[in-house]
């Protein structure tokens, strides 16, 4: 089994050695030909303009399109999540492609700027199924996106309650806002798993990629109300 990882900018050597600290064969994706043969595939964080933009230059968008279409499992994680949405606000200028397919509404910048990184440990019942798994991961925000709201077939994982204050862009009387999801054969987090030395949210992916994973729910994430 194969997984790639979009290594167009970013964070994508640390996720192909989550990957192969689990045994699994990680391949660097720049190209749409190297799609071909891959059971899934994971979009890193990084700058989701500019990850578009390499993406637009090397022709990826409709490959992409095309691998996501066919029910093939993809994880986005912050400016992956980003680059999976349907709909984006507070980005740049002239605006961004988007690769969508994940019925979401995402905030590019949601906690701010560089300063305003931080680190949290996020309750998440999906991952208590995981085996020796604790129900709280912790979880790294750089520079983050927030989900503000989601269609009826996707599943929230993950929910972080603001500080007061917190949120310094629009959306700032939110209480709350949605940090994990998964639709379908979609994986998207606002934080970086790949940061850290827990590899249960890869361990979860690469669940869904030997699974092949179309359409299955989440037991237990109807509990979590958006
Ligand atoms: N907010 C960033 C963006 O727009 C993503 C940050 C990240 O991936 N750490 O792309």
């Amino acid at each position: 089994m194969a997984v790639g990882v979009l290594a167009l900018q970013g964070s994508f050597n640390e996720h192909i050695a989550c990957l192969r600290k689990l045994g699994v064969d990680a391949v660097e994706v720049r190209k749409p030909e190297q799609l071909a043969g891959l059971s899934g595939l994971i979009i890193p964080g990084g700058e989701s303009t500019t990850m578009a933009k390499l993406a637009e230059k090397n022709k990826l968008f409709p490959a992409l399109r095309e691998f996501g279409r066919s029910g093939k499992p993809i994880w986005g994680t912050c400016a992956g999540l980003i680059f999976l949405a349907d709909r984006a606000s507070g980005v740049k200028a002239g605006g961004q492609e988007l690769l969508g397919g994940l019925d979401c509404s995402v905030h590019r910048n949601f906690f701010g700027s560089q300063l305003n990184s931080f680190e949290v440990e996020l309750p998440v019942p999906a991952l208590a199924s995981q085996e020796g798994g604790s129900t709280t991961c912790r979880a790294v925000f750089i520079r983050a996106p927030a989900i503000f709201d989601v269609g009826p077939s996707v599943d929230v994982l993950a929910e972080y309650p603001l500080a007061p204050g917190q949120a310094v862009e629009e959306g700032g009387s939110k209480k709350k806002v949605i940090v994990a999801v998964k639709q379908n054969n979609m994986l998207a987090t606002a934080f970086h798993p790949e940061l850290t030395s827990d590899l249960r949210w890869h361990s979860f992916f690469l669940k869904m990629v030997s699974n092949g994973e179309k359409g299955a729910r989440v037991p237990g994430a109807e509990g979590i109300v958006a």
